[in-house]
């Protein structure tokens, strides 16, 4: 199966097409940072309804959207006047971002890049689940599994993506699980093993090449998340930086395949 629609035929359309994914990325990233909140927390993340965390009052849809609601109430709430932490917006910002520079180096609309948005946006919420309780949780990598399936379907190479994608989720998720159960003997104490289920899942997505790039960028962000999880005394996240690893090494793949080196 195969549909595509190449971006830079048409500029005015791509440039529509670009700023749509800007805001699909705004609107995507309120949804999964507040879905990340309601699992860490353990409330109903379908049916929930956001509260103002101070006064409790729930939020009507006025209060919802995307970096505009921030902006127009100067980033407090409508009802008690408490500040209200400028992290959802950074990260409406951001995977906003992403998702337009994802579209763009890309270059046109398929299913892979909608598979790439699919996952940047779980990768932004399981970070943030992690980065909060110190647990990736598997609501999320089942999601990420899903998102594969989707995708081989939709690959013309599905037999070498596969493959290649089983080989390295194999290598580099058995390589994670036998440092996670030394380091566990040394320190005598029970490591989670969710930092290497992640990486099993995502390297499904990127095949050998990929991922060393990601393996690369995730150990170095990797020791620098490891320090400032200790600084600030807080459980160790690991998931921030296998997900920019991850990120990391699409964005390069489709920049190699846009300067033609690749
Ligand atoms: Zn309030």
């Amino acid at each position: 199966m195969d549909f595509s629609y190449p971006l830079y035929e048409m500029p005015v359309v791509g440039i529509y097409l670009i700023v749509m994914a800007f805001l699909f990325g705004a609107i995507f990233a309120s949804f999964i940072t507040c879905t990340a909140w309601r699992v860490v927390r353990g409330e109903d993340w379908m049916l929930g309804h956001s509260h103002c965390d101070t006064c409790g009052h729930e939020l009507s849809t006025a209060d919802l959207f995307p970096i505009i609601s921030y902006i127009a109430l100067k980033g407090k709430c409508r009802y008690c006047g408490s500040k209200v932490p400028p992290r959802d917006l950074i990260f409406e910002i951001l995977l906003g971002l992403l998702f337009a520079g994802t579209l763009a180096i890309h270059g046109s609309v398929d299913a892979i890049v909608v598979a790439s948005l699919a996952l940047e946006m779980l990768l932004l919420g399981l970070s943030l689940a992690d980065w909060d309780s110190g647990v990736i949780p598997n609501g999320f990598l089942v999601a990420i599994l899903v998102v594969w399936i989707l995708t081989v379907g939709f690959r013309n190479d599905i037999q070498r993506y596969a493959i290649e994608g089983l080989i390295a989720s194999a290598v580099v998720g058995l390589v994670m699980i036998i440092v996670t159960a030394i380091i566990g003997k040394v320190k005598k104490t029970k490591m989670s093993y969710g930092p290497a289920k992640l990486a099993m899942c995502l390297m499904l997505f990127l095949g050998i090449k990929g991922a060393c790039i990601a393996v690369g960028v995730a150990l170095v962000l990797g020791v620098i998340f490891v320090l400032v999880c200790r600084s600030k005394k807080r459980k160790i996240a690991l998931a921030p930086a296998i997900s920019l690893g991850v990120i990391a090494a699409f964005i390069a793949k489709d920049a190699l395949l846009l300067l033609g080196i690749a």
